[in-house]
């Protein structure tokens, strides 16, 4: 339930969107969810509360990090953005306006990728299902190296190899 979110810089269009979804829950919109909203929408997809802030410097100087992550689990709540939970690392807020998928995370550099593939699949649902559970949402997260890291780790490998063999 992404669709509502439009990946135009227009502020007047994504904002109008913010309008309409706090005001169904009876939520006021302020210039600092404004900010936020905006900065989410016109982001790359994947994002921590300290990107926010960082973002945010300029226009709102002093905006606590508790505020960042108050507004962005609010977000979170109407669909605007998706919350994943790292393993390691900070809360990841995903901007992505397509259906729920999974994540890659490199462990090297750290970057997050998508994975096209539903973070619950049908098989995982129907196993909790048999010891009576109901899934509602799930996230999958895999860990692993990244193609650059990977290349850049069997280029550095081989000129170690290299330079041991010229000794
Ligand atoms: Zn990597
Ligand atoms: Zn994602």
């Amino acid at each position: 339930m992404v669709r509502h979110m439009s990946t135009e810089t227009n502020d007047g269009r994504t904002t109008r969107g913010l309008d309409e979804l706090l005001h169904d829950r009876g939520l006021r919109n302020t210039p600092q969810r404004q900010l936020i909203y905006r900065i989410v929408a016109s982001s790359p997809q994947h994002l921590s509360a300290v990107d926010v802030q960082r973002q945010l410097e300029k226009a709102m100087p002093g905006i606590s990090l508790p505020t960042v992550y108050a507004t962005l689990d609010l977000f979170a709540d109407l669909g605007i953005v998706r919350k994943i939970a790292l393993a390691d690392g900070p809360v990841i807020y995903d901007t992505g306006q397509h259906n729920p998928h999974a994540h890659m995370v490199c462990r090297r550099c750290g970057r997050i990728f998508d994975l096209d593939i539903p973070p619950v699949s049908d098989a995982d649902a129907t196993a909790a299902a048999h010891q009576g559970f109901a899934v509602d949402s799930g996230d999958l997260v895999l860990h692993g190296l990244c193609a650059d890291c990977r290349a850049l780790a069997s280029t550095s490998a081989a000129e170690t190899k290299a330079s041991a063999l010229t000794r």
